[in-house]
């Protein structure tokens, strides 16, 4: 009994110990975060997330939710979310919005129908106010959809099908509507909205899924696509992210979100042969978790470090 309780104090003592460590590393690189490398202070600035507040610039939280997307965009004291992973991802969602200080959004995109895009919206659309949704004219006949379609209508949600060249305000940041341009038959993927986010002189670009046949009518279409970063299409898929796109939007970075080992084989090898080839810095959540991209309208910094690993995924189906 008695070495028992006297390892038990030991333990508490020790527990203490660290608490007190944490403590005094946070102080200290909190009083010094002025003289410390960007990458540290860049990992501190994800504990005190500054986007949220005027004027402190544009944050791109690119969230890791496996295999699927979710993107959360804060500027200025705005936010806007596109989309928000799978089924099993909403309160995930939900519980890093908290996190971040957010308690009503200015715009959601659901980019398009599929599942691990719309999953856990139904759960965002329902916890958090929403101002304007954004989702493509195109219908699944799915749970899944219908589970948000029946949470817009509970809130009372309009459904905003945006037209392509479509502006918006999100603080002093704004982003037009890219995609979709033409009609593409029952392939969900290239109903997939797209949007050029510009703050600055800083660009950023998602297209969801978007394929092949999007990304020739977005180029076809003859908008200004060049991007400083660029969410890789469809998690890195062949079926996207051609070398005409990639040329035309000519990003510095790509991020690409994917599941760790996902059936799909995301990123596929050819994909990340180009990247590697075109010199373009990756970042990928299956191995590096959450990314967080800060824009102050001239730079652009990351929260850690581009992944140098180019592995391409195996697929298994
Ligand atoms: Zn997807």
């Amino acid at each position: 009994m008695g070495k028992r309780r006297k390892t038990r104090q030991k333990n508490q003592r020790r527990k203490w110990l660290k608490f007190g460590l944490v403590l005094a590393v946070l102080t200290l690189l909190t009083v010094f975060r002025d003289h410390l490398p960007r990458e540290l202070t860049d990992a501190l600035s994800e504990y005190a997330s500054g986007a949220f507040q005027e004027g402190s610039g544009l944050e791109v939280h690119y969230l890791d939710v496996g295999q699927g997307d979710c993107t959360l965009i804060l500027c200025d004291g705005h936010a806007m979310l596109i989309d928000a992973g799978d089924n099993d991802k909403g309160t995930a969602v939900q519980s890093y919005l908290e996190s971040q200080g957010v308690t009503e959004l200015d715009y959601v995109i659901g980019t398009h129908p599929d599942a691990d895009h719309i999953g856990g919206l139904d759960v965002i659309l329902y916890k958090f106010d929403c101002q304007t949704v954004l989702m493509p004219d195109f219908e699944k006949d799915t749970r899944t959809y219908d589970d948000v379609i029946q949470t817009m209508k509970q809130k009372r949600y309009e459904n905003t099908s945006p037209r392509t060249g479509e502006t918006f305000e999100l603080g002093s940041a704004v982003f037009t509507i890219v995609a979709p341009n033409g009609e593409y038959g029952d392939n969900a993927n290239d109903y997939s909205i797209g949007i050029l986010l510009q703050h600055g002189g800083n660009r950023f670009l998602f297209t969801g899924d978007a394929e092949e046949a999007s990304e020739a009518d977005m180029l076809e279409n003859g908008m200004d696509l060049k991007a400083d970063v660029f969410k890789a299409a469809h998690h890195g898929s062949r079926t996207a992210n051609t070398e005409e796109f990639l040329n035309a939007v000519d990003p510095d970075y790509m991020v690409i979100s994917c599941g760790q080992d996902n059936s799909y084989g995301h990123p596929h090898a050819e994909v990340m042969n180009r990247l590697r080839i075109m010199g373009i810095s990756v970042f990928r959540t299956d191995e590096q978790g959450t990314i967080v991209a800060h824009s102050d309208g001239t730079e652009i910094t990351f929260n850690m470090l581009p992944d140098e690993s180019w592995k391409a995924g195996e697929p298994t189906n």
